[in-house]
C-alpha cells in the first residue's frame, strides 16, 4: 500500500497531498519549498518508517488515529434518508443509516499529527496512537516543535510576489 501525506507547506501555507515514498523530502508545488523529513523518520530501506512514529514534517511524536471518514458526507446521507422518510415510511432513513455504518466500518484508519495536522494514509496502525483527545490537543499543539509561543499569526512574505 502506498504511503501518502496531507501536509501544509510552512512557507506558503498551502495544503498538499503527496506520496511519501522514494524520497527524503516533500516539495511544495506552490512555492518550491523543500521540507526535508525530520530525523529518524526514514528507515534503512530509504522509505518512511511504517508505522509512523514521528511526524516527517514537524518531528512531533504525538499523533492520533481516526477513521478516514467524511463526517459531512455521513451526515448528508442521514439527512437525505430523513428527508425522504415520509415517502418511504421511514425505510430510507434505515437504509441510509445502515449505509453510514457500513461506510464507517470499511474506511481505513488514518494517522494525524497533533502538531501540524499532517494526515498519514496507508500506514500500519501504531499501537501508541490513541483516538483524538480534544482535552490534550491544545496542549500538544503548543508543545509541538516549530510552533510560535504566542497566537500572533505572523506569516512570512510570499517568495514569488510580483
Ligand atoms: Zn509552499
Ligand atoms: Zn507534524
Amino acid at each position: 500500500m502506498s504511503h501518502s501525506i496531507e501536509w501544509r507547506c510552512p512557507s506558503c501555507q498551502h495544503p498538499h497531498s503527496q506520496e511519501l515514498d522514494a524520497t527524503d523530502h516533500l516539495s511544495c508545488p506552490e512555492c518550491g519549498h523543500r521540507q526535508h523529513y525530520t530525523e529518524g523518520t526514514l528507515g534503512p530501506a530509504g522509505a518512511v518508517v511504517d508505522p509512523v512514529g514521528n511526524c516527517v514534517v514537524c518531528g512531533y511524536e504525538r499523533m492520533f488515529s481516526q477513521k478516514d471518514f467524511n463526517r459531512k458526507l455521513g451526515l448528508l446521507i442521514v439527512v437525505i434518508g430523513a428527508v425522504l422518510s415520509p415517502w418511504t415510511y421511514g425505510l430510507s432513513l434505515v437504509v441510509c443509516m445502515g449505509l453510514d455504518y457500513g461506510l464507517y466500518f470499511f474506511v481505513p484508519e488514518i494517522t494525524v499529527c497533533y502538531g501540524c495536522d499532517g494526515i498519514y494514509r496507508g500506514f500500519e496502525n501504531n499501537p501508541k496512537h490513541r483516538a483524538h483527545d480534544p482535552l490534550l490537543a491544545d496542549r500538544y499543539r503548543r508543545e509541538a516543535p516549530g510552533q510560535p509561543d504566542t497566537d500572533t499569526d505572523v506569516r512570512p512574505p510570499a517568495a514569488n510576489e510580483t
